[in-house]
């Protein structure tokens, strides 16, 4: 592995912080990670099927409002409502033919959940290991995956939070398409940018396990707003690291990485920096509200990880604040 290169790839995308413009090469192009045909973890939980196809509900709002807006232009009422039943059946009939709830998942949606369960094995492989080095047994979390909305013990959740870890159940949970932002929206594309996102999720259960989330959450109880927003981005950090200190030991384990996919994975990690999305967002950062670390500090840290694959260096939390 080439660390030169990667920290020129880094740097050449800071220069770009509103997200690189399309004269940046490395953020194009799909590069794969060795996954096909190994072996996959047992513990995830496929909730996919008992969600609500998006259009159902959707579809029928839309209708619903231009045919109020119709009726208050002026148009027959009759007409209107009568044009939206058919419309409704139309909508009803196409759904049922394209996704009827029973049907079987579409061939990619199955490939990319596959690719879930292999990764989630890879990290039980690495976590058994690293527990066990420390004399400790892993308590494997279990993965959720599901459509649009799901309930977990830290409330109900809309596929719009991104995937998250709840501490409460022990579980990580993932909606698909979340994968597929990450290549449009962020411009992260690849396998291995995904295998990061389940890896972060993954380090925030060995922050459970640690207690490390307990106490985090417990001194946020006793501070203001942006003193637990910066404890936050310390924790963040340290799933980044975790995230890192995996694919070291993966690829030490199994061989299965290329270098252009740490290059994506920081690529991704720097994507989802606070400062980049908040940029995006409404066109200025406010550091204080920052709660996952800046994209520079974000990529420091897996790569930190990675480089050192030793656990005890993602001490995030004895790091003054600006030095993180
Ligand atoms: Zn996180």
């Amino acid at each position: 592995m080439r660390y030169g290169e990667i920290y020129f790839t880094l740097s050449a995308s800071i220069i770009h912080p509103m997200g690189c413009p399309s004269g940046c090469p490395y953020l194009l192009g799909e590069f794969a990670v060795r996954w096909k045909g190994r072996e996959e973890s047992t513990n995830v939980e496929d909730r996919r099927r008992s969600s609500t196809p998006k259009m159902a509900a959707g579809g029928g709002g839309i209708l619903l409002i231009i045919a109020l807006i119709a009726i208050l232009l002026g148009a027959d009422p009759k007409a209107v409502i009568q044009n939206l039943m058919q419309g409704q059946q139309q909508i009803g009939g196409v759904q049922q033919a394209d996704a009827p709830i029973d049907a079987p998942l579409n061939p990619r949606d199955e490939e990319m959940a596959q690719f879930v369960k292999v990764i989630l094995k890879d990290t039980e492989d690495v976590w058994d290991r690293l527990f066990a080095q420390g004399g400790e047994k892993y308590q494997k979390p279990r993965l959720v995956l599901f459509t649009d909305k799901v309930n977990s013990a830290c409330g109900f959740a809309n596929a719009a939070v991104g995937p998250f870890y709840c501490p409460g159940d022990s579980k990580v949970y993932i909606d698909l398409s979340f994968f597929d932002e990450l290549a449009q929206k962020y411009r992260a594309a690849g396998e291995f940018p995904r295998a990061y996102v389940i890896a972060h999720e993954v380090g925030h259960h060995i922050q459970n396990l640690l207690g490390t989330s307990d106490q985090v959450s417990r001194l946020q109880q006793r501070m203001g707003k942006s003193e637990g927003n910066q404890l936050s981005v310390r924790l963040e950090l340290q799933a980044d690291f975790y995230a890192g200190v995996w694919a070291h030991h993966v690829q030490k384990m199994k061989n299965v990485l290329e270098e252009q996919d740490i290059k994506q994975a920081i690529v991704a990690a720097q994507a989802i920096g606070d400062d980049r999305l908040q940029k995006q967002a409404q066109g200025y950062v406010v550091p204080d509200s920052f709660t996952h670390g800046t994209a520079d500090q974000r990529a420091r840290w897996f790569l930190k990880g990675f480089k050192s694959g030793n656990m005890s260096d993602g001490n995030t939390f004895d790091i003054e604040y600006k030095s993180l």
